[in-house]
């Protein structure tokens, strides 16, 4: 999947596939300049973005290993962001705390159900509560091993609700997190001063916050989607409610950012196929 960006020299529009990094060297398909484009946006916004405009363009199938995928980086996101936090209140060197959470990582990174482990542990750590949501039905899994390994054709209905449900337990978490998310985007900025710090001369650099499902909490406005989740008062007996709920809270979302999502087709908001 790429994006478009334009040239700092010329104005010509290259299109750029979305780089794991988030740094994305560029040559200039009409002029040759050579630059380079940041892009302020997490992993999980990302693919969230992309399961959403696939869902749209009438993929339903396709958008939902995007989505699965949104929420295993989103639950990496929490634990970095929690992790950095604590570290922050101690007397712990910024590097030195993102090293060994990056070597923690690896003991993990192969395995879902590790993360999740993790995950559960840096959520009790940081709201002195169970992660009551880490539950088959609360993740949706059935749904999508269904999809995504045994084949299974899902309807789009279906994958609106799963994509709900996601977006509206993100929602929730970043609620939770609140300042706590600028500690992980700080680790995102020490990734691109790194890169920086090797660009020979002569490379104009470009940073982009696309935005996104997610942006406005980014920019400290927050919009009444961003009220948290109603918590059921026992396990099962408000199911329908919070159904009905999450997926207002998306159509609500899409309707206020959906069209930003064009992004991916062009910057002049042409689709380009
Ligand atoms: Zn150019």
């Amino acid at each position: 999947m790429d994006f478009p960006t334009v040239c700092p020299n010329c104005a010509h529009e290259n299109r750029v596939e979305f780089a794991d990094s988030s740094v994305h060297d560029v040559t200039c398909a009409r002029c040759g300049a050579q630059y380079c484009v940041f892009l302020r946006k997490q992993k999980f916004e990302v693919l969230f973005d992309l399961g959403t405009r696939a869902l749209m363009d009438g993929y339903a199938r396709e958008a939902v290993a995007s989505f699965a995928a949104a929420l295993e980086r989103f639950l990496e996101f929490y634990v970095r962001a929690a992790t950095l936090e604590r570290a922050a209140d101690t007397d712990a060197d910024f590097s030195a705390a993102l090293a060994a959470l990056d070597g923690t990582w690896r003991h993990v990174a192969s395995q879902s159900e590790r993360q999740l482990g993790m995950f559960a542990l840096a959520y009790l750590l940081r709201e002195g509560r169970e992660p009551e949501f880490l539950t088959p039905q609360g993740l949706g899994t059935d749904f999508r091993n269904r999809v995504i390994h045994r084949g299974s054709l899902p309807t789009r209905v279906d994958v609106e609700a799963y994509a709900a449900s996601v977006f509206a337990l993100i929602d929730r978490l970043l609620t939770e997190l609140g300042s706590g998310a600028a500690h992980a985007e700080l680790a995102q900025e020490q990734v691109f001063a790194a890169h920086l710090a090797t660009l020979p001369d002569g490379v104009t650099v470009v940073f982009e916050e696309h935005p996104g499902m997610f942006r406005a909490r980014r920019f400290g406005t927050l919009s009444p989607l961003s009220k948290p989740l109603k918590p059921t008062t026992e396990a099962g007996t408000r199911v329908n409610d919070v159904r009905a709920f999450q997926e207002a809270l998306f159509r609500r979302a899409l309707a206020e950012r959906g069209t930003l999502l064009d992004r991916f087709k062009s910057a002049s908001g042409r689709a380009e196929r």
